[in-house]
């Protein structure tokens, strides 16, 4: 910018807004090196990212697609705040720039991108897509969509679209169980998708892709974890091309199912289930939850502003 006069340069400067979000919180995990920014958006809505620090100097980024989310998955802080709305491009994007900047300030660098932060992905899709093209691109910021995870509760032709767009970058999908009635009442939008179709998109994107699907599966006490759900989950993901994630529950305050509250699985159960998994020939992993004394892990996000109701 040297070649050109100052009085342009200034111009320039007060014409472009460079960064969409402001940073408004930093917290640092004491425990793992994990660290959650809270920015804020131009309307006033304050959105989450988390970074993920691996011991190698790589690091990976959990970002936000959305300000709340009307999925009201019974487990997630996310799911209560109401008056949420889609983030733009540039907001998703600027959670990449702006962590980016912290950690090229300690010398690593960010590796992977995963949208699995506030919000249901799909349903913000063409915001999505252009921000997966973008980070994926050339003159963009040039990461593999190897590196690169959407995830979500499971909407089926948003799936395809996606798989069919993208097929190198990797799709989650939260199935929780593999029963109906449990999946219905742990994640009250995902009824309008049932189980058999799920499992058809999954199918369609294992043909799309020439990666596995994960599968994540939440541990809770008595409600996915027994012997049942060990046979009703081996039983629904026989004939997929999936990798199986045990994430263990983070609780977020008292939420109860059914008048039982909900509670992590022990570690005994999580090991069993890992036990049959692998048993019937699927790759399965427990998922080591990050940042959880900072209201960083899965399904902590935005725990702080879940009572309240963010700006319409
Ligand atoms: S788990 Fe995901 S889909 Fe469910 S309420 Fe939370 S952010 Fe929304």
């Amino acid at each position: 910018m040297e070649a050109i006069p100052v009085g342009v340069r200034d111009r320039f400067a007060a014409a472009v807004r460079f960064h969409e979000l402001t940073p408004a919180d930093r917290r640092d995990s004491r425990k793992d090196g994990a660290t959650k920014v809270v920015f804020r958006t131009p309307d006033d809505h304050l959105i989450e990212s988390v970074i993920l620090r691996i011991q190698s100097g790589r690091s990976s980024l959990c970002v936000s697609s959305q300000t709340g989310c009307v999925g009201g998955c019974r487990f997630c802080a996310t799911g209560r705040i109401k008056g949420g709305r889609n983030l733009t491009s540039a907001e998703v994007l600027d959670q990449v720039v702006r962590v980016g900047e912290i950690l090229a300030a300690e010398g690593r660098r960010l590796r992977n991108v995963v949208l699995m932060g506030m919000g249901e992905p799909l349903l913000n899709e063409d915001v999505v897509c252009s921000a997966l093209a973008a980070l994926r691109g050339h003159d963009g910021f040039n990461l593999s969509g190897r590196h690169l995870l959407v995830s979500t509760l499971g909407i089926p032709d948003a799936i395809r679209r996606l798989a069919a767009k993208f097929p190198q970058v990797g799709l989650a999908v939260s199935l929780h169980s593999a029963r109906q009635t449990v999946r219905d009442d742990l994640m009250p939008l995902a009824r309008r998708w049932p189980l058999g179709e799920l499992r058809q998109a999954i199918l369609d994107a294992n043909t799309l892709q020439d990666r596995t699907v994960m599968i994540e599966v939440l541990m809770l006490d008595g409600v996915t974890d027994t012997e049942t759900d060990q046979a009703a989950l081996i039983e629904w993901l026989t004939g997929l091309r999936v990798h199986v994630n045990l994430i263990p529950f983070n609780p977020v305050g008292d939420v109860a199912l059914d008048g039982v509250r909900l509670r992590a699985s022990h570690s005994v159960r999580i090991q069993s289930m890992l036990e049959a998994l692998k048993a019937a020939s699927f790759t399965t992993t427990r998922r080591r939850s990050l940042g959880s004394d900072i209201g960083a892990a899965c399904g902590q996000l935005a725990g702080d502003q879940s009572e309240q109701s963010q700006p319409a």
